[in-house]
């Protein structure tokens, strides 16, 4: 993806006040982000360990979300698999709730999905990242195709959050 300036990924929020958007902890050195490798950038928030965000650019537009990560539980010593890069870790995988946008959000409506915790999906796709042994399933799609499949699933969870 290109990469995106502080002030783009802020302004990219769709589930957050603008009051929380200035506030939230982008991360620090963007210019060294792998832009590259990334089809969307997903960070925890390094204060507050319940918290990630994810910004991703559709249709030319960046878009993010604010997501929160309800604490650590049973579920998360199991294997799980990512619901956006369809990566199945050992412990890797996190329940991410994102309030809804607008008003339904306002009313403590949200969506879950499952996210690799670091939400490093874009190398786990690309075998940047090793998310462990088994992880990787035999699938005869090319990588463009994975890739393509994970951009899919995270436009589908926004278009959710937004609707
Ligand atoms: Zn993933």
């Amino acid at each position: 993806m290109k990469p995106l300036s502080e002030r783009e990924i802020r302004a990219a929020f769709v589930n957050c006040t603008k009051g929380e958007a200035k506030r939230l902890s982008v991360p620090r050195h963007l210019a060294d982000q792998p832009w590259d490798d990334l089809d969307y950038l997903g960070w925890r928030d390094p204060q507050a360990h319940d918290r990630a965000y994810l910004v991703i650019t559709l249709d030319d537009r960046p878009t993010a979300l604010a997501l929160r990560c309800p604490s650590p539980a049973s579920w998360q010593t199991r294997r799980g698999m990512c619901s956006m890069c369809l990566t199945a870790h050992t412990g890797g995988v996190s329940l991410m709730v994102a309030p809804k946008a607008g008003k339904a959000g306002q009313q403590g409506n949200s969506v879950g999905t499952y996210i690799c915790s670091d939400l490093a999906c874009s190398l786990y796709v690309r075998g940047k990242k090793d998310a462990g042994v088994g992880a990787r399933l035999h699938e005869s799609l090319t990588l463009e195709e994975k890739i393509q499949r994970t951009v899919t699933n995270v436009a589908a969870f926004i278009a959710e959050v937004t609707a």
